[in-house]
């Protein structure tokens, strides 16, 4: 799927082992490949002998132990955390108890929007419930360390509680699960809203950062084409979901069959969410009618 995007899937690191991905940054990547998370969560440490660490990780002790390997001599000032799935933010307590540094992000997990009645949340386990940062961030907010200052850029949709942070003057960009190199970002009811995952792509490719540093996969050496592409894909894929209906075709797993061609088994529950995301917001713009809430199993047709 999704081969109108240029993928970069070039990523020869060794998991929980840093290494300098570009000037004054380094990473560790945590060792938890899967259809999700590609070949691990990426943690960043940002800075010399007063570092930042945005995202700590999931919560494996091989995956801390590195990152206080890496960081040994040197004081960890500030943790920052782009969003609360559980492969991002579940070492952040001990974290902060191994180094003393203040925990910043957008707020605790929620979803997007309410429950509707009889609806269960699918994606209950992926989030950290537990997670609560010392500092909320609000969007535009500046925090600065030693020898660096982050903005944050508050980008939900993958999560109503995604943030990423702009490395000031240096035109790069910790960009979180909102756009990686390797893969689409996942926008799954009810934690991710897909309008507001639009206007986060919209609000990011109003900005100047040149390169981004995604929560998985290699960096992004060249962020406004790529957030381009970002954007192309999601109106071609409302297109294609437009289509379908046109042709009579009215529920989401007929539709994932007829527009995920050669998708990983293991993420077609992942795509039938995608495109109930999609449905949501086509529902809330009066462009399709569906009976009550937009459910993943409703029944859609074109509006009137
Ligand atoms: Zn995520």
């Amino acid at each position: 799927m999704s081969e109108d995007i240029p993928f970069d899937k070039s990523l020869p690191l060794v998991p929980d082992t840093a290494d300098e991905v570009v000037p004054g940054v380094r990473r560790v990547m945590a060792d938890n490949p899967g259809p999700f998370t590609f070949k691990g969560t990426m943690s960043y440490i940002l800075g010399k002998g007063n570092v930042a660490i945005i995202d700590p990780g999931p919560d494996d002790p091989a995956h801390i132990g590195a990152l206080l390997d890496a960081v040994r001599g040197e004081t960890v000032t500030h943790i920052f955390v782009t969003h609360t799935h559980r492969d991002h933010s579940p070492a952040t307590p001990t974290l902060k108890r191994e180094t003393g540094a203040t925990v910043y992000a957008e707020g605790p997990h929620r979803a997007a929007r309410p429950l509707h009645i009889g609806e269960h949340n699918p994606l209950d386990a992926s989030g950290d419930r537990d997670f609560m940062p010392d500092v909320r961030l609000k969007d535009g907010e500046v925090v600065s360390g030693d020898g660096w200052s982050l903005e944050a850029v508050a980008t939900p949709g993958h999560t109503a509680n995604h943030m990423a942070y702009a490395l000031k003057d240096k035109s790069l960009l910790f960009a979180g699960d909102h756009v990686m190199a390797w893969s689409t970002s996942i926008v799954a009811p009810p934690d991710g809203a897909m309008s507001d995952y639009m206007a986060s792509l919209n609000k990011l490719a109003a900005r100047s950062e040149t390169v981004y540093l995604p929560g998985h996969g290699p960096a992004i050496k060249d962020a406004p084409r790529f957030v381009n592409y970002y954007i192309l894909h999601r109106k071609a894929r409302e297109a294609s979901i437009l289509h379908r209906l046109g042709k009579g075709e009215t529920d989401i797993p007929t539709i994932v069959r007829a527009i995920y061609i050669g998708i990983d088994p293991r993420l077609t529950g992942a795509a039938g969410l995608s495109v109930l995301a999609h449905m949501e917001d086509l529902v809330a713009r009066g462009v399709i009618e569906t009976d009550g809430e937009p459910a993943i199993d409703g029944i859609y047709r074109l509006a009137g």
